[in-house]
């Protein structure tokens, strides 16, 4: 049995596909705990069993009137033996080294402690020498030379300083000699255009770097995806752990919904930073596509228009996949700013093509921009859109698992007998969509009345008639039996770009459409340029005059 999702979620998403979203009954069934709410609920009644401890322990443990645990992990074995772990604050002030985990038998019993430092605290003084905006000065003027002495050699040196923070005052105790120093953050921007997020902590005496901590770090990691084959993904290293998240792409990040259909998941991590084996039998290998599909759209809008993002404010999109159960589609929602890929029939089939990825983030580039309206002719505009640029985005990432072609989701399946979701050369093949503009085009489905827009890109790019093209045969018609030679899919995708951002508007029709990219021509090419001129012939050649 098939049920509509809840029309909130399905009003403000746009999906590639048309028609009913389909969620098997069982993603709405009653609530019950999964193992991961249940181990939540477990962690939760530890970490309280933690805070309760905190003021015995420090007695036990002899601590000084000044210093007081605060609770922060807790780890209770099969058998009730529990690993307590706290930080410590020292006459109110965090203390740091200060960490300790306490090893208690299922009865309360102390077994061990293990201190990060073993030195008492006893400060004579709580009054620093320097004060907290001088620190803050000291520290923003010196951070550019100590960011060039990094560990990591491949990290880039800090070009530009945003904003540091309000410098607090700790103890510092990790070296085994307690004192005041301040804690400063420090963001920035390095010269690779990588995000920097540094904490620096600094001697409160004299204003000594005593440690710098920055808390972006990105790896090479590699994926595995089942369409994209084996690919190169930038990860974030946090400890021994990698994750989906990149931030050299405004920290575009992917991650797990299990099954479900709200919520930003669970972020994608391991130790080994290779993620996926290629199959649906690993949950990370649709996640490697999306990772990877989210940072190819973002280096072809950057490497191609300049554009920094969906939004163009530098800022990256969650991917989130295994949406739903049994869920045939995918989609893109601007409320989230986020992107949700279903696992399709018998949740066995990911909707991760890279192009499907290139389609549902150029919705958001619309959003962004033209805002095309989701229905009548703007809304097959707004559809042909996210299709062009999605084709884009296949021929960008030209990868030898997927060579790019005009079509959309050739590899997804979703018609069971291996046939393309849409055709740009001749949309009409998919049985539903418009080849060429009628007054009853806006009537259609979206996904159908695109076909118009789809056929003039592929035409001004390739031209009419039978080709070959990197290996994909065509037999592309033209409305008015005119033979067009196109001025290549560069050039296309630049003249459609340019309208999109520039000349649409949200009731943009098909008129408004061979206005705004004639005018994206002159702007581009020249007013009565062979691309000008190409453009006006290509829109005859779809009848829209
Ligand atoms: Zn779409």
């Amino acid at each position: 049995m098939k049920r509509k999702l809840a029309a909130v979620a399905v009003l403000s998403a746009t999906a590639l596909l048309t028609g009913v979203i389909q969620v098997s009954t069982a993603a709405q069934a009653a609530p019950t705990p999964s193992p991961q709410a249940q181990a939540a609920q477990q962690h939760a009644t530890a970490l309280k069993l933690a805070a309760g401890q905190a003021g015995p322990l420090a007695k036990a443990l002899k601590l000084g009137d000044k210093e007081q645990l605060v609770a922060k992990d807790a780890v209770v074995d099969k058998d009730g033996t529990r690993h307590l772990r706290f930080e410590r604050i020292y006459a109110g002030l965090p203390v740091i080294g200060g960490d300790l985990v306490v090893h208690q038998k299922a009865d309360g019993s102390v077994k061990s402690v293990d201190k990060a430092v073993a030195a008492r605290i006893a400060l004579p003084s709580l009054t620093p020498k320097i004060a907290a905006d001088q620190a803050v000065a000291q520290v923003t003027a010196g951070v550019k030379a100590t960011v060039g002495v990094s560990a990591d050699a491949d990290e880039s040196p800090l070009t530009e300083v945003h904003r540091a923070g309000r410098a607090e005052l700790v103890v510092w105790a990790t070296d085994g000699t307690p004192r005041l120093a301040y804690r400063t953050t420090v963001e920035g921007l390095r010269a690779d255009g990588t995000p920097s997020r540094q904490i620096l902590v600094t001697d409160a005496a004299d204003g000594r770097v005593l440690a710098t901590h920055e808390t972006i770090e990105t790896a090479a990691g590699t994926g595995n995806g089942v369409f994209v084959g084996q690919v190169p993904l930038t990860t974030t290293q946090s400890g021994s752990s990698y994750s989906l998240k990149d931030a050299s792409r405004g920290d575009q990040s992917t991650s797990d919904l299990n099954g479900g259909t709200d919520g930003t998941g669970s972020l994608f991590a391991n130790t080994s930073n290779n993620f996926g084996d290629g199959t649906v039998n690993s949950r990370e290998s649709a996640a490697v596509d999306a990772q990877f599909g989210a940072a190819t759209t973002w280096d072809f809008y950057k490497n191609t228009f300049g554009r920094s993002g969906i939004r163009n404010d530098g800022v990256g999109a969650l991917s989130r996949v295994h949406y739903g159960s049994n869920y045939v589609n995918a989609f893109w929602d601007d409320s989230c700013f986020c992107m949700s890929y279903g696992d399709g029939n018998n949740d066995t089939a990911p909707l991760t093509e890279i192009d499907v990825a290139g389609h549902e983030m150029s919705h958001g580039v619309t959003a962004a921009t033209a805002n095309l309206n989701y229905s009548g002719e703007s809304g097959g505009l707004n559809e042909a859109t996210s299709d062009i640029m999605g084709t884009m985005v296949e021929w960008y990432a030209n990868l030898p698992s997927n060579p790019p072609n005009y079509w959309i989701g050739e590899l997804i399946n979703l018609r069971g007998d291996g046939s393309p979701l849409r055709y740009m050369d001749q949309p009409s093949k998919d049985g539903a969509s418009a080849d060429y503009w009628d007054a009853n085009v806006g009537n259609l489905d979206v996904h159908y009345s695109s076909g118009v827009a789809n056929h003039f890109f592929y035409l001004l790019s390739e031209g009419s008639g039978a080709k070959t093209v990197n290996g994909f045969s065509y037999n592309s018609p033209t409305y008015d039996n005119s033979t067009l030679a196109g001025i290549g899919r560069d050039k296309a995708a630049q003249i459609w770009y340019r309208a999109l951002t520039t000349y649409f508007t949200s009731t943009t029709d098909y008129a408004g459409a061979r206005a705004g990219t004639l005018s994206a021509a002159a702007d581009l090419y020249g007013s009565g340029s062979a691309e000008y001129n190409a453009v006006a012939a290509t829109w005859t050649a779809v009848n829209v005059n």
